[in-house]
């Protein structure tokens, strides 16, 4: 391939992970390596475990860090928690509960009697935490071991209430382990692991945390860890017991991801320094942007926002899905994504699963600030100008009164 020419200025990066590195988190990662005994990666490792419990308010939580994106992580949980006869009942609520449910049914085949059970849920809506109570409630043998939970579905851009959930175990009288998937929702949404009675929180480096990918995490409470202790399985790498040791060659089941950790600790200072309500505001501020201008788009009626559940749309990521009509006219997603990345430099995500060809995704989270969510909207307002689609117009407008709403509320 031949060197691409330099673009000048910024190209925007609105995908909803990898998402933006701040300098400082980039500077962070290129400091030098360390020898593992030096007291300076005890110490790097101990403000990176404090910092994750912190933010997502743990407490007394156990953090164990792997070299690994998402999927490794859904790993690291299934594997931690399955055990012979046991179900893990995983709660609907799109793409991405499809692909844990999918690579834990791969994963129950080592175990003997173990399955996975997947709770329905319908397209466009979050999670149905009524029907994980009934799942619950039928288990009359308790033979779920935990109940999986997506919180935000990055392909649908919707958050679920994960106190409704607590609630559906709660009612059910179920003992299960409650387990949260927080790849595209840590930091960028409110998640309280121990006001919730949350059992694991896992996620990855890419996303709201603003480093790059390749560094997973999860915290996991004694209940939790009882549990995996109670159960021994086929697993080392991703052993959470076998990773409860003071010497950092163990507890990294090798050597650790010193560059990740670097970045980990300046991202999380990062978000100490502007604090972490503040944080989770800009985010509901800059998600409120992006859907005030998809509102007015859609007035033409060729698109709109895919979660129809207001209060669930996401902070992190919105999907604009293109209407069947509009497409059976010739409007496409990717088609739109194309213009917006090469010519206008905005590059945002398409769809996932079912969704491709159908949805594009804004991600607003992260590193992120009113100039670049007015850049993205209005590079992909251009590219769908160039392409001809039919929009409302009045979205930058919405966008910009949206901000200017939300920042008087705020002074
Ligand atoms: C991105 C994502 C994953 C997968 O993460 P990878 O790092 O791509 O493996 C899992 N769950 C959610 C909710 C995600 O957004």
């Amino acid at each position: 391939m031949s060197a691409s020419p330099r673009i000048p200025g910024f190209r925007f990066l609105h995908s909803p992970g990898p998402t933006r590195v701040p300098d400082e988190v980039m500077h962070a990662m290129q400091q030098p390596m360390m020898d593992l005994m030096d007291p300076r990666v005890a110490d790097l490792v101990a403000d990176c475990e404090h910092g994750m419990r912190r933010l997502l308010d743990a407490d007394e939580a156990h953090v164990v860090f792997y070299a690994a994106n998402g999927h490794g992580m859904w790993e690291a949980v299934t594997v931690n928690l399955l055990a012979p006869g046991k179900t893990l009942l995983v709660a609907g609520g799109g793409h991405f509960s499809e692909s844990w449910t999918r690579q834990a049914e791969v994963l129950c085949g080592a175990v003997s009697g173990a399955q996975v059970q997947r709770t329905p849920y319908r397209e466009g809506h979050p999670i149905d935490a009524a029907a994980v109570e009934q799942a619950l409630r039928d288990d009359r043998e308790q033979r779920i071991a935990a109940v999986a939970v997506v919180h935000t579905d990055t392909a649908s851009g919707i958050t679920s209430d994960l106190a409704a959930v607590r609630r559906a175990l709660d009612a059910a009288r179920h003992p299960a382990l409650f387990v949260v998937d927080a790849v595209a929702s840590a930091a960028a949404a409110p998640l309280a692991m121990r006001a919730l009675g949350i059992d694991v929180v896992m996620g990855a480096s890419q996303k709201g945390l603003m480093m790059p990918p390749g560094l997973g995490f999860a915290l996991v409470n004694a209940r939790a860890m009882a549990w995996t202790e109670a159960h021994p399985g086929p697993r080392f790498y991703w052993d959470w017991a076998l990773r409860r040791s003071e010497l950092q060659y163990r507890k990294f089941c090798g050597t650790p991801p010193l560059a990740h950790l670097q970045g980990l600790r300046a991202a999380l200072g990062l978000i100490e320094q502007e604090g972490l309500a503040e944080v989770q505001a800009r985010h509901r501020r800059l998600a409120g942007a992006v859907h005030a201008a998809v509102q007015c788009w859609a007035e033409a009626g060729a698109l709109r926002l895919h979660c129809k559940v207001p209060q669930a749309l996401s902070a992190s990521v919105t999907a604009i899905e293109v209407e069947a009509a509009a497409r059976a006219r010739g409007v496409d997603p990717e088609a739109i994504r194309s213009i917006a990345r090469e010519r206008f430099q905005v590059a945002v995500a398409g769809g996932l699963g079912p969704l491709a060809g159908r949805v594009l995704r804004i991600g607003h989270l992260g590193d992120m600030n009113e100039a670049a969510i007015l850049g993205a909207l209005a590079g992909v307002e251009a590219a769908m100008s160039t392409l001809l689609v039919p929009y409302g117009r009045g979205g930058m407008e919405a966008a910009i009164a949206s901000l200017a709403a939300a920042r008087g509320a705020r002074a």
